[in-house]
């Protein structure tokens, strides 16, 4: 039987930049995806926000996405635009490029870092015991893996399989997303009425028309057809403009659904998998990618022994809460996104408010997913949100924060006298840097904080520690983030067997 320390199920977006996160940190990592080929049908999510930018920033890879797609102030609530140009970031504004083009680049660096794929094969069952998990394919093979993440999106098997519950709200409506041919010449753009928004937009072809438009009815069974789509096409403009040609038509609705617990033991959830909503806000892929940014260092230390296992529930404390607060604000969108006068009421009012700098800052910070903070306990304002990407003059040089998170590695940077600190024992896995900033330290939607004399940064960019390095906290919030030093094993401390060291045993491929 082949094994990997790691074995995700679903090589989309997020289960690729997962794969890429436990491979950067060194971890036996493979995909198994049920298609064929990174090819997908039709456009799905239509782009990246500013945080999802600064995390393929902090690995060297957003320039690819960038040179690809159309930077704009894309962020809205309800489509009420809300613009982030103020915000202290080096990318203040959303990325427009289509979910296969994104897809494709992050299969791209997935394959530089040579991953492998088990492609056109479905995972179709498993069984976890006390040191791994039995993955069953559906060409008969089986995988034995050290962990199991379900990123196989919103219909997940493994979160079926693993007994996790996925409680929620039932849809209230259906919409087709359609890519199609049209003879007559459509009324391009936005419609509101009392079931919602839909839309008629030129693709980039020219001759294709990209159409989202809702159903009359919910609970619908079936495959999405031509038929489905002219009828929802007549109801809403009185004509389906001699649509033909479908290269594309797929549902979804506006169901709300998150997993109850994001870990089984060996077995874990992200993405779709973990949380399930309407697409309104364009919060899904970029949710489940920074799902994989939280989840993958955890986890690449836990399978290679650096950490105890239980650092893996920091990745449910986190993360729940993040995509919960999604959930709320998808409904309060897709709620929003109706048209009646009392609704347009609403919109009016809410249109007001986030004219306002407070409100706009507030929920621009939400939508980017720039505001995100992690309940690391009290302290500076640092604690537990993201390090903003900084000048640093360095002994080596001009440096930007994120360029040394590229390797996914822990920084401790130092801003107070060079100090000697000796990290030995944890060198191979902590980047010590002395290092000066002139710049003013700023948090998007929170202002200026005070500038911090040592900062400890977590390989997913977000600050685990803010203190002075000679502090008695440091040594603590070294242990609890990135395990014991090498020396504090040695004096005694049981060493955490690597997950690896049972494939080891002959499970190896
Ligand atoms: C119309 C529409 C517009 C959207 N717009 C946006 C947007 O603008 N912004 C945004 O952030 N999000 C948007 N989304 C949501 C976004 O598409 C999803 O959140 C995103 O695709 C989730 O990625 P994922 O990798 O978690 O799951 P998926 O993309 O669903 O990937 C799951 C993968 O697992 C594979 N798979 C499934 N089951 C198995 C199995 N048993 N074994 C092996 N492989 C399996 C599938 O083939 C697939 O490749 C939109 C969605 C829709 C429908």
């Amino acid at each position: 039987m082949t094994g990997h320390a790691v074995v995700i199920a679903g090589g989309g977006p997020t289960g690729l930049m997962l794969a890429g996160e436990l491979a950067l940190a060194g971890a036996d990592v493979a995909i198994v995806e049920r298609r064929a080929s990174q090819d997908l049908p039709g456009s799905r999510a239509g782009g990246l926000h500013s945080r999802t930018i600064e995390v393929l920033d902090q690995r060297g890879i957003a320039d690819r996405f960038l040179a690809q797609g159309q930077i704009a102030q894309v962020q809205s609530f309800a489509r009420i635009p809300l613009d982030i140009s103020d915000f202290p970031t080096r990318h203040p504004y959303g990325l427009g490029l289509w979910q296969s083009h994104v897809e494709r680049i992050l299969g791209g660096w997935v394959e530089e870092l040579a991953v492998p794929i088990y492609r056109g094969c479905d995972v179709t069952g498993f069984a976890q015991d006390g040191t791994g998990v039995d993955v069953e394919l559906s060409d008969g093979r089986s995988l034995r893996a050290g962990y199991l993440v379900g990123c196989d999106g919103g219909r997940s098997l493994i979160r079926k399989v693993a007994g996790i519950g996925f409680p929620g709200w039932d849809p209230t409506s259906s919409s087709l997303v359609a890519e199609v041919e049209m003879d007559g010449e459509p009324e391009w753009g936005l419609r509101r009425d009392d079931k919602g928004i839909h839309s008629l937009d030129r693709l980039e072809d020219g001759e294709q028309v990209r159409v989202v438009v809702r159903e009359r009815h919910i609970g619908h069974t079936g495959e999405a057809t031509l038929r489905d789509l002219s009828e929802a096409l007549i109801a809403v403009w009185g004509t389906d403009y001699g649509v033909h040609s479908p290269v594309w038509i797929s549902r979804f609705t506006d169901m709300t659904r998150q997993a109850a617990s994001y870990r089984d033991r060996r077995v874990l959830l992200a993405g779709d998998a973990a949380h399930m909503h309407s697409p309104v806000g364009g919060q899904g892929l970029n949710t489940g990618v920074q799902d994989a940014v939280n989840l993958g260092w955890k986890l690449a230390q836990v399978v290679r022994g650096i950490s105890p296992e239980n650092l893996l529930d920091t990745y449910h404390a986190e993360r729940h809460p993040v995509a919960a607060r999604v959930l709320q604000t998808t409904m309060a969108q897709t709620a929003l996104t109706r048209s009646d006068a009392r609704v347009d009421a609403l919109r009016g009012t809410m249109s007001e408010l986030l004219s306002m700098e407070g409100p706009r800052k507030r929920l621009a910070g939400m939508m980017s997913g720039l505001d995100i903070h992690y309940d690391l306990g009290a302290g500076h304002p640092l604690l537990g949100r993201r390090m903003p990407d900084l000048d640093l003059a360095t002994a080596s040089g001009p440096l930007r924060v994120f360029t040394l998170l590229h390797d996914a590695r822990p920084v401790l940077l130092n801003f107070g006298e060079p100090s000697g600190l000796d990290i030995t024992p944890r060198i191979e896995r902590i980047q010590f840097v002395d290092a000066k900033c002139a710049g003013v330290w700023e948090l998007p939607a929170l202002g200026q904080v005070t500038a911090p004399t040592a900062v400890l940064i977590r390989p997913d960019g977000y600050v685990a520690w803010v203190g002075d390095i000679t502090h008695s906290g440091l040594p603590d919030a070294l242990t609890t983030w990135f395990g014991p030093s090498a020396a504090a094993t040695r004096c005694g401390q049981k060493p955490i067997r690597p997950a690896t060291q049972f494939l080891d045993t002959g499970l190896t491929a």
